[in-house]
């Protein structure tokens, strides 16, 4: 056990940071060539918690000088129509940045989708273009959680040669682009998921544990290496006697007993992940007028 209690890592402040960077590469890119860089998001259906990360998305984009748009299709939208209207907007020369918001309703395939958004306009980084140059450990579109992750991340440690890093949970959003990511960092890194064994003998060896799982309070002290550094990606809502709250997939208490540094939920790397959309949103503009891009994130 640590006799000092972790720091906690405030993904706000750090967000706030990264989107006073992206508001003057937003400004620089009006000056250049007098609009806006702009961003339109896609929402099918009338999902609660959908419809709260759109207006975030958007109201952002609209603090950080970046035009969006919002386009809201009933949950009965066919497969086709999707592909059309993103196909619209593929070649649409105003558009820099397309997001479908995720989840789609079941008759719609989310790889279909993804797919046929453009590589050029794919601010999310899920079109397996750019989740290829990523994993090849080529420039890329990263996707924005991992990105904002490990932004924090490097904030703390400049130098990741070496160090032990364990993620658990192996999705196609978080969980794999983050293990690209760290392994480029020079992380010694473990992918975990639901059929690992003995979770806890791998997690204990982690110098930096990233947790994206979808289980409330799920990582707790049996699985914490003293000292390490504990990333929190997790999003759940708890009910305990009536009352409702946010919490992430690790038992926040333990972690900040026994870590050095750790993200809370909320508060951490969820405001990250809305910065990251905007940096990528910001950058797309920029590569697709050709223009010179200074990527100097961490
Ligand atoms: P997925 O459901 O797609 O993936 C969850 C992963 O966790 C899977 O790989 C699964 O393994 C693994 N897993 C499930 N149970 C266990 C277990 N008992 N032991 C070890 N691994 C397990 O989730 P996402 O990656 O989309 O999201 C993860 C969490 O992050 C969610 O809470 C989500 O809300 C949150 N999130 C937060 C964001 C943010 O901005 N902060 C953005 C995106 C997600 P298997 O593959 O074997 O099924």
């Amino acid at each position: 056990m640590n006799n000092k209690l972790a720091k906690i890592i405030d993904g706000k402040h750090h967000s706030k940071k990264l989107l006073i960077k992206v508001t003057q590469l937003a400004e620089n890119f009006f000056n250049l060539c007098q609009r806006k860089p702009c961003i339109t998001v896609i929402i099918v259906g009338d999902d609660p918690a959908s419809k709260i990360y759109v207006k975030n998305k958007i109201k952002t984009a609209r603090e950080s000088l970046i035009k969006s748009t919002e386009i809201v299709f009933p949950k009965d939208l066919t497969e086709q129509k999707l592909l059309s209207e993103i196909e619209r907007l593929n070649v649409d020369q105003n558009i820099d940045g397309i997001l479908v918001q995720l989840p789609l309703p079941k008759h719609i395939r989310e790889n279909k989708v993804i797919e046929a958004i453009s590589p050029l306009k794919d601010v999310d980084g899920f079109h397996p273009y750019n989740f290829g140059n990523l994993t090849l450990g080529n420039h890329s579109i990263v996707p924005c959680t991992p990105l904002g992750a490990l932004y924090l991340i490097k904030k703390e440690i400049k130098n990741l040669n070496g160090k032990n890093a364990v993620i658990i949970g192996r999705s196609n959003i978080v969980g794999k682009p983050m293990h690209a990511l760290l392994l480029k960092e020079n992380c010694t890194v473990t992918i975990a998921h639901s059929k690992t064994k003995k979770l806890s003998d791998i997690t204990k060896k982690a110098d930096i544990l990233i947790a994206a799982i979808g289980k409330a309070e799920f990582i707790n002290k049996k699985h914490i290496k003293p000292n390490s550094l504990i990333i929190d990606v997790g999003i759940n809502r708890i009910t305990n006697k009536e009352k409702s709250k946010i919490v992430g997939d690790v038992m926040f208490k333990d972690a900040f007993k026994i870590a050095s540094k750790v993200t809370p939920v909320p508060g951490g790397v969820g405001p990250m992940t809305i910065a990251c959309l905007m940096y990528n949103t910001v950058k797309l503009s920029f590569l697709r007028q050709k223009l010179k891009f200074e990527e100097k994130l961490f």
